[in-house]
Parts: structure tokens; C-alpha cells; sequence
């Protein structure tokens, strides 16, 4: 965690979830109420089909909402594509940009991602910008190089706040995770990268491991330094889950809790 910034769970449903599963938003909304959550501002990403009820089911509720993904434009002629204007309409305050599935199944670069981001902020949402290394750059020491390349391509020139996720390829629904060692050495090395960016105040830019986080191991990866909260994926579709991550989170020295 990083002093005086609040840590932030998101979950990303992927392509999953149907109508019955707004049971489980609903879950963790009565929980948030509750104060029973943690300290952890939480938000859901579910399919686009689902953010109109989602936003109807949290409204009023500290539970925020975000899309998967959005196009660069706010309109046009783009078949199935969803612009970040479109996402704030139907309530959302966040945005993935740059999941490595979408940069692997659908070539996505980093320059792409850049004008994706760009086009959130434009639209009054906040950006998480995703970046990883494969297995293979690991393998190979290029980690940090391939990450600080996707940081510093991906990152919008736009002031805005954004969010970035350091999710490695190779832990994302594997059940793998970097070691704590080399989750905090890449976390600051973006950390020292946001300094570098002047349209990002470094140290308010909440940097977020994903990857296989499991309640298991949240509590260890989240109270690692510079590691501001979690990008959870198949943990998220259980309340029981996300809520048992979101409540590993802890919030060091006063700040914007
Ligand atoms: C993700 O896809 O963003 C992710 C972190 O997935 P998982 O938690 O399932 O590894």
C-alpha cells in the first residue's frame, strides 16, 4: 500500500455473467453499506450487456461500475464497439483499457491503449491501464523493460487520473503469481515511471497487481509497497471472494480514505 492513498479492488467479469448474476453486485453492495467492506474503494466490470441494471442495482450505493473496454472515438460507424462516452451514460466511472487479452486476441498496441485512455478521461471516466510482461520476456530478464515500454506508451498525455494494473501474462487465470519480491521490484519501477509522466502526480496514481489474486493470497500481495489494490478476474464473479479480497486491504497513514 502506499501512504495516505486508498486502495481500490476491482473486478473484472470478463465475458462472463447473465442477468441472475446481478445477485451477487447486490451483495456486495449490501456489504459496502454495511461497513463491512474494508477500506477499499470497490468496483465491478461486468459485461456491457449488464452495466445499465448494474448501474440501476448500485445507484446511490459506495460500489462503483466500469466497462471492459471502449473505443478510441465517441461515435461512429464501428460494429459492435462501445465508446467511453457510452460507458459514462450508462453509468460508469471506470474503464479497462489494454487487458493483455485484448492486446494478445486482438493486436492492440501500446499507442492504441494511449488514445483509448485519452478518449476516457475525455469522457469523464477514470482509465486502468493494463500492462504486463509474457512468460517468455520474464523468462528471458526483459520484464521491466517490456512493462516501463507498455507505461510509458499506454499512459494518456491527457491530465486526468488514471490507474495502472500490472498484470503478468502468465499469472492472469493460471493460479501463478510473481513472487512478493518481484511484484514490489516492478510496482516501483512503474512508481518511479508515473513520476517521470507530468501529467500523472506519481504518488496518488493507485497501482494495482492482477493475477491469480485469490483470498488466499491478497492479504501477502496487498500489503506489499506500492501495490494500491487489485485487478481481480475470476475471484470477482463470487461476492463471497471479492469481498474476501477487498477486506485484506489496509490504509497506511491518513489520506483520501
Ligand atoms: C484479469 O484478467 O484481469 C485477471 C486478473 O484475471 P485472474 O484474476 O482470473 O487471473
Amino acid at each position: 500500500m502506499t501512504p495516505g492513498v486508498r486502495p481500490l479492488v476491482a473486478g473484472n467479469w470478463k465475458m462472463n455473467g447473465l442477468r441472475a448474476s446481478l445477485g451477487e453486485i447486490i451483495a456486495i453492495r449490501r456489504v459496502a453499506e454495511a461497513g463491512a467492506a474494508g477500506p477499499a474503494e470497490l468496483v465491478v466490470l461486468p459485461p456491457a450487456t449488464l452495466l445499465m441494471e448494474a448501474a440501476s442495482a448500485l445507484a446511490g450505493s459506495p460500489v462503483g461500475l466500469g466497462g471492459q473496454d471502449c473505443h478510441p472515438k465517441s461515435s461512429g460507424a464501428y460494429t459492435g464497439d462501445i465508446s467511453a462516452e457510452m460507458l459514462k451514460d450508462a453509468g460508469a466511472a471506470y474503464v479497462i483499457v489494454g487487458h493483455s487479452e485484448r492486446r494478445a486476441a486482438y493486436g492492440e498496441s501500446d499507442a492504441l491503449v494511449k488514445t483509448k485512455a485519452e478518449a476516457a478521461i475525455s469522457a469523464g471516466l477514470t482509465p486502468i491501464v493494463c500492462v504486463g510482461e509474457t512468460r517468455e520476456e520474464r523468462e528471458a530478464g526483459k520484464a521491466i523493460a517490456v512493462v516501463s515500454r507498455q507505461v510509458m506508451g499506454s499512459a494518456p498525455s491527457s491530465k486526468g487520473a488514471i490507474v495502472l494494473a500490472y498484470e503478468p501474462v502468465w499469472a492472469i487465470g493460471t493460479g501463478l503469481t510473481p513472487t512478493p519480491a518481484d511484484v514490489a521490484e516492478m510496482h516501483a519501477e512503474i512508481r518511479a515511471l508515473m513520476g517521470a509522466l507530468s501529467t500523472q502526480t506519481s504518488e496518488k496514481t493507485r497501482i494495482l497487481y492482477g493475477g491469480s489474486v485469490k483470498p488466499a493470497n491478497a492479504e501477502e500481495l496487498l500489503g506489499l509497497a506500492n501495490v494500491d489494490g487489485a485487478l481481480v478476474g475470476g475471484a470477482s464473479l463470487k461476492a463471497i471472494e471479492f469481498l474476501a479480497i477487498a477486506s485484506c486491504c489496509r490504509v497506511i497513514g491518513a489520506g483520501r480514505v
